[in-house]
């Protein structure tokens, strides 16, 4: 039912958005690849996944800082795609740090990128799916948008405002056949993971993977990184039938984090 539909996944260059990308194409959605990167390299990207599953991808490089960006690349969408069918907000930046000491640039890029960017893309796609009374809007928040942990004072305020988002979203557009849902992921191995485990491990002076374990083991009563490519999985599902009355919910993927 999903196929021939259009999907922007933001920050996809990457991580859970290129494997969430990656399923939707997989079962013959068109793409709208967005992040940041090296242009051969997202050229690269963009032709294989369209290649490999015969469908339209193409490409933003709109930076979720700008709302002007975002608002081109909405466009970009409607004119090269025809429309926006599925909206996944999932760009997302961190930076650690005690709050005394935590960069007022850090705070506004976090802010700007994991919560006003998806308000932004939001406010643009709504107009193109009321047109068909049918859409999906997906925020990737964390568990971070459920509970807090020391050094992220940006990243759980952001996460915690996209789950307020989502539920606003879902109310708004509750009788417009549009549904908005969050994911809140426990730990997954990406490049944002790799870069506070590799920080740990020098911190504390133990191996990469010893950090990893204590990462995992900290907050996670199942030791186990859940995979982008579930992600894209829990995402497809949300855009079916089955999920239809599913709106406003935050829902945690991270192996019993939030259950504690
Ligand atoms: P990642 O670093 O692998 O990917 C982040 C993506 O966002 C990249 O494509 C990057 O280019 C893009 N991006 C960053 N700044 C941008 C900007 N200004 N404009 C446009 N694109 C930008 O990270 P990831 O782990 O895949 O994270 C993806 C999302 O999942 C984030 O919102 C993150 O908070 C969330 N998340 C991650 C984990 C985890 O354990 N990795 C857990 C919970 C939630």
């Amino acid at each position: 039912m999903l196929k021939g539909k259009t999907a922007i996944v933001t920050g996809s260059t990457s991580g859970i958005g290129l494997g969430i990308a990656r399923k939707l194409a997989s079962i013959g959605v068109n793409i709208v690849l967005n992040g940041l990167g090296n242009i051969e390299e997202v050229e690269a990207l963009r032709t294989e996944i369209s290649e490999r599953n015969d469908v339209k991808v193409s490409y933003s490089n709109a930076n979720m800082t700008r709302p002007e960006d975002i608002h081109k690349m909405v466009s970009h969408a409607a004119k090269v795609h025809g429309s926006v069918d599925i909206l996944v907000n999932n760009a997302g930046v961190q930076f650690v740090s005690p709050i005394e000491d935590f960069p007022e640039d850090q705070w506004d890029t976090i802010i700007a990128v994991n919560l006003s960017a998806a308000f932004h893309t939001t406010k643009a796609v709504v107009p193109l799916m009321k047109k068909h009374h049918w859409g999906r809007i997906i925020n990737i928040a964390s568990a971070h948008g459920l509970v807090g942990s020391p050094g992220k004072a940006a990243y759980v305020a952001a996460k915690h405002g996209l789950l307020g988002l989502t539920k606003v979203t879902a109310l708004d557009l509750a009788n417009d056949g549009i549904t908005c849902n969050a994911i809140c992921p426990g730990w997954v191995l990406t490049p944002l993971v790799e870069k506070q485990i590799e920080a740990k491990a020098k911190q504390q002076g133990i191996t990469v993977e010893e950090a990893r374990s204590n990462l995992i083991k900290e907050k996670q009563p199942m030791l186990q990184f859940t995979t982008p490519e579930s992600l894209g999985a829990m995402t497809i599902f949300l855009c079916t039938d089955a999920a239809a009355t599913i709106t406003g919910a935050s829902l945690p993927v991270d192996g019993g984090w939030t259950a504690q």
